[in-house]
C-alpha cells in the first residue's frame, strides 16, 4: 500500500498524535536485500490468488528481504509478493496506526478474522497502492483487523491493527487473494483511480505489461 496521500490536517490536530517513536516488530536488516521491480494492474500476477508457503527456507527469507527494500525504495508502506512477481502468499510492512504506533514485520499464508459485525466499524479515508501508481481513492473499510498467519520462519503470528494500519493489513491480504482496492470502488471511482495512474510516471521501477 502506498503512504498516506498528504492531508492538510489542522496544527493543533497534528500535535495530538500520540506514542511517537513506538514500534511494534522488528525493522528488518536491508542491507541483505535488492530492489525488485514492481506490478502493476494488468498484469496477470496480481489478478489471480496466491500460492501457499510450504517452505520456510533461505529463497523466502531472501524473498522478504527483496521486499523490504523495494517497499522503503518505493516509500510505500505495506508490499505482497505478487507486486514484485511472486505467486507466494507473502506480504510485508512498515507502516503507521492512527496513533502514531508503528507496525513493522511479515506474515506468510495471511488470513483476515471475520468480524463480528457488532465489532464492524467503517472508516472512509484516502488509500493508495503501489501497484496503481500515483492514483488515490475513498475506500470504506471496517477499523479495526486482525490477520492470522506465519511470520518468515514458521511460527504461528497473530497482527492486530486500527485506523490506517488496519487498511494495510486488510489491503495486502485482499492482493494475495488476487484483488487490488480498486476492485473494491464504484465503476467510476475505479475508472478515475486508472486516469489518474495513466497520467503520472512512477518514481519507481515497474514492471512493463504486454
Ligand atoms: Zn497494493
Amino acid at each position: 500500500m502506498s503512504e498516506q496521500q498528504v492531508e492538510t490536517a489542522a496544527p493543533e490536530e497534528a500535535e495530538e498524535e500520540a506514542a511517537p517513536g513506538r514500534v511494534v516488530g522488528e525493522a528488518p536488516d536491508t542491507s541483505k536485500g535488492a530492489f525488485r521491480p514492481i506490478t502493476v494492474v494488468g498484469n496477470p500476477v496480481l489478478h489471480h490468488a496466491c500460492a501457499t508457503v510450504t517452505a520456510f527456507d533461505e529463497e523466502l527469507s531472501a524473498l522478504v528481504a527483496d521486499m523490504f527494500v523495494t517497499m522503503y525504495a518505493a516509500d510505500g508502506v505495506g508490499l505482497a509478493a505478487n507486486q514484485v512477481g511472486v505467486d507466494r502468499r507473502v506480504f510485508v510492512y512498515d507502516c503507521p496506526d492512527d496513533d502514531g504506533v508503528r507496525h513493522v514485520g511479515v506474515v506468510v499464508n495471511p488470513v483476515l478474522d471475520e468480524l463480528d459485525p457488532a465489532q464492524r466499524v467503517l472508516d472512509e479515508s484516502s488509500e493508495g497502492c503501489l501497484s496503481v501508481p500515483g492514483a488515490y481513492a475513498d475506500l470504506a473499510r471496517p477499523d479495526f483487523a486482525v490477520v492470522r498467519g506465519q511470520d518468515q520462519h514458521g511460527a504461528e503470528v497473530v497482527v492486530e491493527g486500527t485506523g490506517f494500519f488496519a487498511r494495510c493489513l486488510q489491503h495486502e491480504t485482499d492482493h494475495l487473494n488476487g484483488s487490488l482496492y480498486i476492485d473494491r470502488l464504484s465503476k467510476r471511482d475505479r475508472k478515475d483511480a486508472l486516469r489518474q495512474m495513466a497520467e503520472l510516471t512512477p518514481r519507481y521501477e515497474t514492471v512493463p505489461n504486454d
